[in-house]
């Protein structure tokens, strides 16, 4: 506060050119413009910006005193007015003109909702009298609406109220600024994010969402929960022989059968292909599983009609009942997974999970027996993936994503083994061992005068490990590592399982001077208000939005809203899964910072990206 006031006093005899006595209206000033700011904003740019800012009182001071207080209002980037006690515009910058499309001499004189539309039901009606009664006023993302020509949009700012000599209230300053474009921008990510385009129904990362949230409120109450997994029966086929097209219209005219026949608070997400799901987060009892089964095969009981064509359809569903199955969206998934299976193997209709089903797959079992056996036997071995600086075109670090050479099944891709060491606690020394081999790696590198920092992935256990960060600068020590040669890569649903432990974590590990990267941006199922609150340095673009911009003008759009939003916030946006130089230039034109992907390299063992280092149009700086 006091630091505000002392710039602002300088800046003010800076323009007045005298030094003492300062116009007696400048002290009025300084707290209107002062309270303003400080409720507007606390940020440094802020604070800057606050300085090219003036008030009401200044109309009445001395004459050079008024010009240069119209330079300041006229320069201002946001939208700056003033009204009476009787709520008539007094001052009308050119940023109000910009965001309301009425000019000063039409604004000026008129009353408050001659120009924005009386906001009944809103609480913008109140700003003008709040203000008037003494108080400030912070808006946040408000709706506007403008009167003669209906041009709606969002604004944030505040209202305080304005002073004479004496003290008393003679009218009010509203400082705002039009935020519709990034309103915009949010919404359709966020859209883009949980909503499945074809169908129009919650895609995976909202039913992600709402299982979390079944599983939060409804613990301990006892109510049973089903997750219904559906799988078209023979949907392939339907596709190669009538189309592609076809088939989407297919999926189409399901998605709206399935809406008809099911209301909230159950929930039907598209998980993807002819995959579809059902949430029952409120059974009464366990046997209206079946009455909802029996809705669903009634529903898909008359034909499709396709153009004209009328196709006949099946389907198998699989259920896992929590907490009995699962107690986690990802083990529910995955046991109503096994049943759909069973379901469509036996040609049954529909099957609940049952742990026998678990006991067909040899292979998923023999993976967890002997994975804590890789890890200790050094059977595993991490595999680097470059990434390079956009501007420059330089490598500027690696990430490096574990392999498994089985010796019966041969490559284990990490996907099907992460999520079994995660659920049998060998994470943990799974992450010590990618971190150790990383962290000795890296230092490697160095020692031949390579400087390659690491990223390495975590998983959200590792973020609900309260000794992690212990045991990591225990690693650094042994190893010699230095943090900042390490970045750690973690994503939204890890952080969304325990908001409040993982938030600790990751702040002890800021704390350590580690950079963290919040990977798979995109499909998480966070909202983007939260991640203002994230203290990550980077975001890594989900591959899935990357990969589709070469064909898909939406998701080009939210990978270049992410960029802005991202930029917004103060943080470094990396572009994974770049498969193309078309898709690599286009991300150049967005102001991406960063990017990897198969159009520069493809995930390498040591020798052959050191290789690959020095033969590659990309190099090391
Ligand atoms: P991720 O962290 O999103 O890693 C990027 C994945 O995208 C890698 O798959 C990589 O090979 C692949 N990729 C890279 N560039 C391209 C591209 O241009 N196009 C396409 N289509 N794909 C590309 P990978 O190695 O199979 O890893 C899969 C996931 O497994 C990783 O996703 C990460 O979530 C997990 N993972 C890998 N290593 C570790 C680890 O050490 N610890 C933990 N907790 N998870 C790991
Ligand atoms: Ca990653
Ligand atoms: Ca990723």
């Amino acid at each position: 506060m006091d630091k505000i006031h002392s710039l602002l006093l300088r800046q003010i005899k800076r323009y007045f050119g005298s030094t003492d006595p300062l116009p007696k209206e400048c002290p009025d000033f300084i707290n209107a413009v002062n309270n303003a700011y400080l409720q507007f904003d606390s940020d440094r740019s802020m604070l800057e910006r606050s300085l090219e800012l003036s008030s009401q009182e200044l109309i009445h001071a001395s004459s050079h005193m008024r010009a240069a207080y119209e330079r300041i209002v006229n320069s201002s980037v946001d939208g700056i007015f003033a009204f009476d006690r009787d709520c008539r515009y007094t001052v009308w910058n050119p940023g109000m003109e910009r965001i309301t499309g009425v000019s000063e001499d039409k604004a000026l004189g008129k009353g408050a909702f001659d120009i924005f539309s009386p906001f009944q039901e809103t609480a913008e009606s109140r700003f003008f009298s709040e203000t008037l009664a003494g108080k400030t006023i912070v808006a946040e993302e408000k709706l506007y609406t403008i009167s003669g020509t209906g041009k709606q949009g969002f604004f944030e700012g505040h209202f305080s109220p304005l002073r004479d000599e004496s003290g008393d209230i003679m009218g009010g300053l509203a400082i705002i600024r039009d935020i519709t474009e990034r309103k915009r921008a949010e919404e359709t990510i966020q859209h883009m994010a949980f909503y499945d385009t074809l169908t129009e129904l919650p895609n995976r990362n909202m039913l992600y969402d709402r299982l979390l949230n079944a599983i939060r409120t409804d613990s301990g109450r006892g109510k049973p929960m089903a997750l219904l997994l559906m799988d078209l029966d023979h949907f392939k086929e339907i596709n190669d022989t009538m189309g592609h097209h076809r088939g989407d219209l297919l999926l189409k005219e399901l998605g709206s059968r399935l809406k008809c026949v099911l209301f909230a608070p159950d929930t039907v997400a598209r998980l993807g292909g002819d995959e579809f799901t059902v949430l029952l987060p409120r059974l009464a009892k366990l046997e209206d599983i079946h009455v909802v089964i029996q809705k669903i095969q009634d529903a898909l009981k008359s034909p499709f009609m396709i153009e004209g064509q009328p196709v006949e359809v099946e389907a198998s569903i699989g259920v896992a009942l929590y907490p009995d199955h699962g107690e986690n969206p990802d083990s529910l998934l995955q046991r109503a997974d096994v049943a759909m299976y069973r379901a469509k193997e036996t040609g049954s209709g529909y099957l609940i999970y049952d742990v026998k089903f678990d006991e067909h797959s040899p292979r998923r079992l023999a993976l967890i027996g002997e994975l804590r056996q890789a890890i200790e036997k050094d059977q595993l071995f991490l595999h680097y993936q470059p990434k390079i600086n956009l501007k420059t075109k330089y490598v500027i670090g690696v990430e490096a994503l574990v392999r498994w050479q089985h010796p019966k099944y041969g490559f284990v891709p990490p996907d099907e083994f992460i999520l079994s060491a995660e659920q049998t606690g060998l994470i943990h020394p799974l992450a010590r061992w990618v971190l150790k081999t990383a962290m000795r790696q890296s230092q490697a590198w160095r020692q031949t005068g390579l400087n390659l920092p690491v990223s390495v992935n975590l998983s959200a256990r590792n973020l609900h490990d309260s000794q992690f960060p212990d045991h990591l600068a225990e690693l650094l020590k042994i190893t010699g590592g230095m943090p900042e040669q390490l970045e750690l890569e973690i994503t939204e649903s890890a952080i969304m399982a325990d908001p409040q432990r993982a938030l600790e974590i990751i702040t002890r590990l800021r704390t350590m001077g580690l950079r963290l990267a919040l990977d798979d941006f995109g499909i998480g199922y966070s909202s983007l208000a939260y991640l203002k609150k994230l203290p990550v340095n980077t975001i890594k673009i989900d591959k899935s939005f990357v990969i589709d911009m070469a064909k898909d003008e939406d998701a080009a759009v939210i990978v270049l809203s992410t960029i802005n939003l991202a930029h917004n916030l103060g943080l470094k946006v990396v572009a994974e899964g770049v498969e193309t130089e078309k898709i690599l230039d286009k991300l150049s034109t967005f102001g991406c910072d960063e990017a990897q992907g198969y159009y520069m390299s493809k995930p390498l063992p040591v020798d052959a990206l050191t290789r690959w280092l020095k033969e590659s149009p990309w190099r090391l700086k």
